[in-house]
């Protein structure tokens, strides 16, 4: 059964507060969104967080008519749509500004299989979508493209992008990200660490296929 608005729209603002709350994306920065059936439900473009009531969350159309809502939906709409229409298990997508995904973003370096948890964003490695100007179109393309065959990547000069099959799911990957690209980062101010082998690597993805369920 599909969520009603209502519940759908507290679970977005739940997830934006995270950002802010965490620190995952300062101050305004960074969207979320939900799939709801053929529409999105998406942040507001350049309202804190902190300010938002369920009536103020945009529901868009996939070619971005605004068809709810009092304020323009995030700058990123085009994004969000273009990763929903990609990928048809995302649900939910979180897009963040964090401090160490960024700082490996503004210089181009993807997150390579120095640790096993690069798996959980379901390939070798995490890689960085190519710089485009925030809100384009352009840049929904360059993130469909890094993203295939991932859950996340980092974004050039930006941040990092996340989706799941739940706007918590996409929010938990995203701290994930954040984690790994902290980890990823000091370990380089020792040198280069040495990377896993794709087999293992592949091994991984496998297992994160059903780690946590039930047997
Ligand atoms: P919005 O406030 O329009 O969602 O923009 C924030 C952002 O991170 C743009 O990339
Ligand atoms: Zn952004």
């Amino acid at each position: 059964m599909a969520d009603k608005p209502s519940s759908l729209r507290s679970r977005v603002i739940a997830a934006a507060r995270d950002l802010a709350a965490t620190g995952l994306s300062p101050q305004m920065s960074g969207n979320v969104s939900a799939r709801h059936g053929d529409t999105i439900l998406i942040t507001p473009s350049g309202i804190p967080y902190t300010e938002l009531s369920p009536d103020d969350i945009s529901e868009i159309a996939m070619d971005g008519e605004v068809l709810a809502g009092p304020h323009a939906p995030s700058s990123e709409w085009q994004m969000h749509a273009a990763i929903y229409e990609a990928f048809p298990e995302a649900g939910g997508i979180v897009h963040a500004h964090s401090g160490f995904a960024t700082v490996l973003a503004v210089m181009k370096r993807e997150i390579p299989p120095f640790h096993y948890m690069v798996a959980v964003a379901g390939g070798r490695n995490i890689r960085v979508a190519d710089y485009a100007t925030f809100g384009t179109a352009e840049l929904a393309q360059n993130a469909v493209a890094a993203l295939q065959g991932r859950r996340a990547s980092l974004l050039a000069h930006h941040g990092q992008i996340a989706f799941g099959p739940t706007v918590e799911a996409a929010l938990h990957l995203a701290h994930e990200v954040e984690t790994l690209a902290t980890q990823y980062f000091h370990a380089l101010q020792l040198g280069e660490p040495d990377l896993l082998s794709d087999e293992e690597m592949a091994l991984n993805v496998e297992k994160f296929r059903t780690y946590g369920r039930r047997p």
